[in-house]
């Protein structure tokens, strides 16, 4: 009789200890100084791509050697390590992620995690016609897909390399292969690509896709364009959107950069993403691990923590996790981007992962 009582008491308590520690391990234990709860992470997982944006890396780049780089095997360990603290969305970015060998393990791996409520990819659309229904069936959430123009050859001027067919072509197949609220990302500069804002809504339209239009960031010196005068407000994208098409307040947030827009009398969403015109740094939620294993915890900033000298360091999970809720301390208030000054940031944003 006292046994079992002993035994219920025992049962009673582990109860209500797991219901604490599950209610525990709900919320993210990341929190920064400044009361912001990180809950989301963008992986580089390669700093290599088969283009060449004018905005985003130099034209005869030099790559990472191997031994520099991350393994899967140690991308996979901080992406579960971080859904072990609370993180819900992961986005695997670049460099283009799709270029990396066995891509798709480092997929299934981190889409087993428990917790995890979604695993996006940011892609250029190249490698897509290939894996669209392999990385839909490995557990890939959603798909943001960059394209900057919808005529071939300035396609090919911007991307340097890149062939417009193939986009179109791994955008379709994305479609094919169900994935819903599929996004396109398109950087806007001055005299390049401003006369296809329209044009480029108006394939959304028509494909039923959602847009963000991108404020050229300072990353990394280019020597292509003077960043100054190509930039393009996002207020001077919405006001040639405005002339022709009605937006209306969405009620869609991502806690991040993306201010969202419904279209009227169409599904999809039209986003802006304004690093330079509006500060959004207040709500943000989320902290980048380059694929040196640098963890960033601001894009317009060089506050970091080296992971991969502590996982190779022997270091053990708990280790990790602990090195992982010290770095928020690091994550800085807010960033400050100047574009007539030379870039305070000198990495390129394939090292960053945009
Ligand atoms: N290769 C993939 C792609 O292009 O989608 C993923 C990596 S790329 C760095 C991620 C996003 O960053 C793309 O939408 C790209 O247009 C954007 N991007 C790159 N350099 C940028 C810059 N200097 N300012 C703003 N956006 C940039
Ligand atoms: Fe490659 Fe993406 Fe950078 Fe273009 S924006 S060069 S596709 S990493």
């Amino acid at each position: 009789m006292n046994r079992s009582l002993g035994y219920h008491r025992r049962f009673v308590f582990w109860q209500a200890y797991s219901s604490v520690v599950m209610s525990q391990s709900a919320q993210t234990q990341l929190l920064d100084r400044f009361g912001r709860r990180v809950d989301y992470i963008r992986l580089s997982v390669t700093d290599r791509c088969d283009f060449r944006c004018v905005y985003c890396m130099a034209e005869d780049m030099e790559f990472l050697p191997r031994p520099q780089i991350l393994s899967l095997e140690e991308l996979a360990r901080v992406a579960h390590a971080f859904v072990r603290l609370g993180v819900t969305r992961i986005r695997l970015t670049g460099g283009e992620p799709l270029v990396r060998n066995n891509v798709l393990s480092l997929v299934r791996d981190i889409a087993s995690a428990p917790g995890l409520r979604e695993l996006n990819i940011t892609s250029n659309g190249s490698q897509l016609s290939k894996y669209a229904a392999a990385l839909r069936d490995a557990g890939v959430t959603r798909l943001n897909i960059s394209i900057d123009s919808l005529q071939a050859e300035r396609f090919k001027a911007i991307t340097r390399v890149g062939n417009l067919e193939r986009v179109l072509a791994g955008i379709q197949a994305a479609k094919n292969a169900g994935f819903n609220r599929i996004k396109l990302n398109a950087v806007i500069l001055k005299g390049r690509n401003d006369d296809e804002i329209l044009d480029l809504l108006e394939y959304s339209i028509a494909n039923e896709l959602d847009i963000s239009y991108i404020e050229e960031m300072p990353l990394g010196h280019i020597d292509e364009h003077n960043r100054a005068l190509t930039f393009c407000s996002s207020d001077e994208v919405r006001e040639i959107i405005s002339e022709r098409y009605e937006l209306l307040p969405s009620v869609a947030s991502s806690a991040g950069p993306s201010d969202y827009y419904q279209l009227a009398h169409s599904p999809i969403r039209v986003g802006f993403i304004s690093p330079h015109s509006h500060n959004f740094c207040h709500l943000c939620n989320r902290v980048r691990l380059t694929v040196e294993g640098r963890l960033l915890l601001c894009l317009g900033n060089e506050h970091s923590m080296d992971l991969r000298a502590i996982l190779r360091n022997g270091a053990s999970d708990e280790e990790l996790e602990q090195a992982i809720i010290a770095a928020m301390d690091l994550k800085p208030e807010r960033h400050y981007f100047n574009l007539d000054d030379e870039p305070q940031i000198v990495r390129f944003m394939n090292m960053t992962g945009g």
